[in-house]
């Protein structure tokens, strides 16, 4: 009797096992969209575990860094934190120029003072493009090795001798920190305070650019910020 009772259980369970299966795939055959949700949804999830890509030392799926080679984007003389501060703000409202999100992280100094402390590349690479940008002011873009390209921002000058297609390596001094951009006119300063914008661009396997988070980077980067202090002449 007890063995009888246990089966009808296991014959019900597979009914609606059963049952449960035939629904599911009316639902899948009626409305396809929702195997393209899930997908969506999983790229999604995707994106937002970029945070956890950078913060373990991964870029992308493939492309790996280490700090050990790479060193913070802004020399300091002394403590970081007495220089220094920035918040994650990648993703965040920027109005000039037209609606958009902010494609990085911006490195602010507490003296507001342009010119005050060095850009350093952050890793080995190939300068790119070097020039005025009416967003960016003073830009740099270097290329490591990966193909991952980094992106330095509102430069107040450029390190003499750092011209497009040069080899740097991480650690070099290529310009210093400023406010200059915001405006078609070449040399514009003083439109917003003095930082500097950080962003990280991949490729895709299709050649489509992306960017990540580099706040994460960032933070990790701290451990090799270089400590420069200007020779007094
Ligand atoms: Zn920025």
């Amino acid at each position: 009797m007890k063995s009888m009772k246990n089966n009808l259980g296991i014959y019900k369970a597979l009914v609606i096992y059963t049952y449960l299966l035939v629904i599911i795939a009316i639902l899948l055959y009626k409305f396809p969209g929702l195997i393209q949700y899930n997908v969506k949804h999983m790229e999604n999830n995707k994106a937002l575990s970029h945070e956890n890509y950078i913060s373990g030392g991964y870029l992308s799926d493939t492309t790996k860094f280490s700090i050990d080679d790479m060193y913070f984007p802004v020399a300091v003389d002394g403590n970081i934190d007495e220089k220094l501060y920035y918040y994650d703000t990648y993703g965040g409202e920027r109005t000039y120029g037209g609606e958009r999100t902010h494609e990085g992280c911006d490195i602010m100094t507490k003296n507001n003072v342009r010119g005050e402390l060095p850009i350093v590349s952050v890793c080995d690479g190939i300068v790119e493009k070097i020039g005025w940008l009416e967003l960016g002011g003073y830009r740099l873009g270097i290329r490591d090795k990966s193909g991952v390209y980094y992106y330095y921002a509102h430069l107040y000058r450029y390190e003499d001798g750092i011209t497009e297609g040069m080899t740097v390596y991480a650690g070099q001094v290529i310009g210093y920190i400023g406010d200059t951009g915001y405006s078609k006119v070449e040399g514009t300063t003083g439109n917003f305070d003095v930082h500097l914008h950080f962003g990280i661009y991949l490729t895709d396997s299709k050649g489509t650019e992306y960017t990540v988070n580099p706040y994460f980077m960032l933070k990790k980067l701290e451990k090799s910020v270089i400590n420069y202090s200007f020779k007094n002449q």
